[in-house]
């Protein structure tokens, strides 16, 4: 049986346990990113897609104030009051409250209501599980109190409960992706206008595939602040001879070597890497109109050196994860993806290759770093939607 046919059923068979019958069942997928990473915050491209792997929330109204919560996945539940929300320690029901903070703080009526969530995107393997429950949650809530919220408005509050309610500080990329996504399409978003478009990505051939270093360094956050500090004091020194420039988005190859000494400086080598990778993402695009995924794959290790050797936010695990399968034949494309210092690397391979290519990389893993790789075969699939 499809795992998705799996998790529906169950869902609902717990939903009956505790409320009854759901009025309905919301699925909001998990995201891969194909290329342009960190590029967001900087207001360049970004080219992620959604994925057939999902939090599906069932859920229905009650008539008073209260909200119940079930995840089946941790085996918790969790109630509360509309009129009592309060961050918890308990992590998961803030993403899910968040939504509704949001929603309450826009001047939405809301009544109380009985919801259960489960899914099968791993969590915080950066597959952006937080965003597909926020997602999940700002569409669930949008049909019950038939709010008429737009998908771009659902996009940015949950964005909003993450940034504001959970304490992350994450760009728009996850949740869009979480939303428009398409099957077998991924989505070209320009992160300044927030326009965006489909571009075919041909799954015929190709797979894609992602290994689980199965670690989150520490210096995750603190890095990534520092980063985008690095970037902002880039574009100040830029704009002092091109007032034009806003973000690096603005600036080109010419303006950077031009405005910052080159050579070992950090400021240098970031907005190298975010100037260098913004033109790689569009010029990747072109690569899938010409249906060239060799070219695209490129571009993928291109990015992963960036990130790994000016940008700085690889890690040894990462790192080994994508040289073990650089000159493998059957490999077109690999890079790190997400923040860094730990989550998955992305692979693109021909698909009759790819068990063969899982077991040469469980076993060098398995020695390198004494861990269990975990593998995720991901396919692209349709966004937030009612089951
Ligand atoms: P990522 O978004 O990369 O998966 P995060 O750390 O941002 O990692 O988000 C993971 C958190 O989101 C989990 O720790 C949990 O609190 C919440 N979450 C994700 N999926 C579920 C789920 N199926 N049920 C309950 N909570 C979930
Ligand atoms: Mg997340």
């Amino acid at each position: 049986m499809n795992i998705s046919v799996i998790l529906l059923s169950r869902i609902t068979e717990i939903f009956r346990q505790h409320f009854g019958v759901p009025a309905f069942i919301v699925r909001s997928p998990g995201r891969i990113n194909l290329i342009g990473e960190h590029t967001d915050y900087n207001l360049g491209f970004v080219l992620p897609a959604s994925i057939d792997k999902a939090v599906y929330i069932a859920i229905n109204k009650r008539d008073d104030k209260e909200i119940n919560l079930v995840a089946v996945d941790l085996n918790e539940s969790f109630n509360t009051s509309l009129d009592t929300i309060q961050y918890t320690d308990k992590q998961w029901p803030n993403y899910i409250l968040g939504v509704v903070d949001q929603l309450q703080k826009k001047g939405y009526i809301l009544s109380g209501f009985n919801a259960v969530v489960a899914g099968d995107v791993p969590l915080g393997a950066g597959l952006s599980s937080s965003a597909a429950v926020e997602c999940a949650t700002a569409y669930a809530l949008n049909e019950l109190f038939v709010l008429e919220l737009t998908k771009k408005a659902m996009i940015q509050l949950s964005q909003k409960a993450e940034n504001e309610f959970v304490g992350v500080q994450c760009g728009i990329m996850d949740q869009f992706a979480s939303m428009f996504g398409k099957k077998e399409q991924v989505i070209r978003l320009d992160c300044r206008s927030l326009e965006y478009e489909y571009m075919p990505f041909d799954t015929l051939d190709n797979q894609i595939i992602l290994f689980d270093t199965g670690v989150k360094h520490s210096l995750a956050s603190s890095e990534y602040n520092l980063r985008r500090q690095e970037c902002e004091a880039g574009v100040a020194i830029i704009q002092k001879k091109y007032p034009q420039v806003q973000s690096l988005r603005d600036a080109d190859m010419q303006m950077v070597n031009t405005c910052l000494p080159a050579g070992d400086d950090a400021i240098y080598r970031r907005c190298k890497y975010v100037v260098e990778e913004i033109q790689r993402v569009q010029d990747a695009c072109t690569d899938l109109i010409q249906q060239d995924i060799a070219s695209f794959g490129k571009k993928m290790f291109a990015t992963h050196e960036g990130l790994s050797r000016l940008y700085e936010v690889s890690c040894p695990e990462a790192d080994a994860l994508v040289t073990m399968v650089t000159n493998h034949p059957a490999v077109l494309g690999a890079r790190m993806m997400g923040g860094g210092f730990g989550g998955c690397t992305i692979n693109i391979m021909k698909r009759e290759k790819i068990e063969e290519l899982i077991n040469i990389v469980t076993q060098k893993y398995s020695e390198q770093f004494g861990r269990v790789l975990k593998t995720y075969i991901v396919n692209i699939d349709n966004g937030t939607s009612l089951v």
